[in-house]
């Protein structure tokens, strides 16, 4: 047996999936769906994990490549009864340990780790109120959905906070850089330190996930918040049809799947399901920091949520993701010519936002 004591401590999971092989992974594994190689789904992976573990296998920049086209997007791990996202991030890690790791994960993780923010951000979005709500860097990049969200919540009587932050740094777990990411974690306690011990409101899926399963805080999605206050509102009936796309994060992850339906059923929209919704929707290409490593791989992967939407008939996908919706748009653009029509990819903070006016 190989030395890797991060994934070591998977071995008995690892050689479950080797024995089992059952599959029911791999089919709709989203990047199975592009690549058509075993090696992509979780199933292969399992079995490349066996070979560093067994020494069949030397760590190489190949198998690095191979780990990092995985969206992290938890599909897999739904419909398998093992901890397939913490086998595939202790991969990365000895793959990283071993001196294999993708640049551009580097330059993501060094950035967050220096600057606190995965992204630019020339002016920090501040506001004072009264219920803390953690915007994470993708809203922080965003003043014009920020807005939307602020006034959707003010609508409903929630007056947000919205105070110093920075990155919940879920990327640098997830790509394999475990001891920065508990730095990470101080730093965020530090700095959000006053609002540690209530209720937090979010409005990332990825952010809520962290701050709640990895942070342990009280985080909640403001859609949640805003789902239970449906019954005093005052919704002007908006008359369309169109599919929901669950946020990996969000749906699968947090279980927040009710909520955004119920939401736009209020709102007099029909919704129309996917064949892969809820617990088993698929990912919009943007997780896992695949786009950061094979962009075209990211994009192959919307163009098949896009077909997804077009199979069932409707012409308009709304989300609740500041990645999942210009991901989704970019496969829509890429889909226009195929389909003869273009899919279009709305914000639910939009609509509700018109139909509390
Ligand atoms: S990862 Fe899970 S679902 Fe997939 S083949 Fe292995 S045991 Fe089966
Ligand atoms: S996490 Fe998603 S992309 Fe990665 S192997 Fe599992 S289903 Fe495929």
């Amino acid at each position: 047996m190989a030395d890797y004591p991060i994934l070591q401590e998977f071995t008995e999971e690892i050689y479950t999936c080797n024995r089992t092989r059952c599959g029911f992974c791999s089919v709709e594994c989203p990047v199975f769906r592009v690549r058509r190689l075993e090696t992509y789904a979780s199933r292969g992976r399992m079995l490349a994990a066996r070979g560093l573990l067994e020494g069949v296998l030397e760590p190489s920049a190949e198998l690095q490549e191979v780990m990092d086209e995985c969206l992290m997007c938890g599909y897999c791990q739904a419909r398998c009864a093992l901890h397939n996202m913490d086998i595939f991030a202790s991969v990365r890690q000895e793959l990283r340990t071993a001196g294999y790791s993708s640049p551009k994960h580097e330059r993501t993780a060094t950035k967050i780790l220096e600057e606190g923010t995965l992204f630019d951000r020339p002016k920090p979005i501040r506001r004072v109120g009264t219920t803390p709500l953690y915007l994470g860097c993708a809203y922080q990049t965003k003043p014009h959905e920020v807005q939307t969200i602020v006034s959707v919540l003010e609508k409903v009587g929630i007056d947000p906070l919205i105070s110093d932050e920075v990155c919940c740094s879920y990327i640098v777990g997830a790509v394999g850089f475990a001891d920065e990411f508990e730095s990470a974690q101080a730093r965020f306690r530090q700095i959000y330190g006053p609002h540690l011990d209530g209720a937090i409101l979010t409005v990332c899926p990825t952010c809520t996930a962290t701050l709640h399963d990895e942070y342990n805080l009280a985080a909640k999605h403001a859609l949640v918040a805003v789902a239970e206050r449906l019954a005093d509102m005052d919704l002007k009936p908006l008359d369309m049809r169109v599919t929901y796309h669950d946020p990996c994060h969000l749906g699968r992850m947090l279980g927040v799947i009710e909520e955004p339906r119920q939401i736009l059923r209020a709102l007099g929209i029909e919704v129309v399901e996917m064949e892969h919704h809820g617990t088993f929707s698929t990912c919009c290409g943007g997780g896992g920091g695949l786009l950061d490593v094979d962009r075209n791989l990211a994009i192959e992967v919307s163009k098949n949520r896009i077909r997804d939407a077009a199979a069932v008939g409707v012409d308009t996908i709304v989300t609740a993701c500041p990645t999942c919706q210009p991901t989704l748009l970019r496969g829509a653009g890429r889909m226009a010519n195929e389909l003869g029509h273009f899919v279009d990819v709305l914000d639910l903070w939009e609509l509700l936002d018109k139909a509390l006016d």
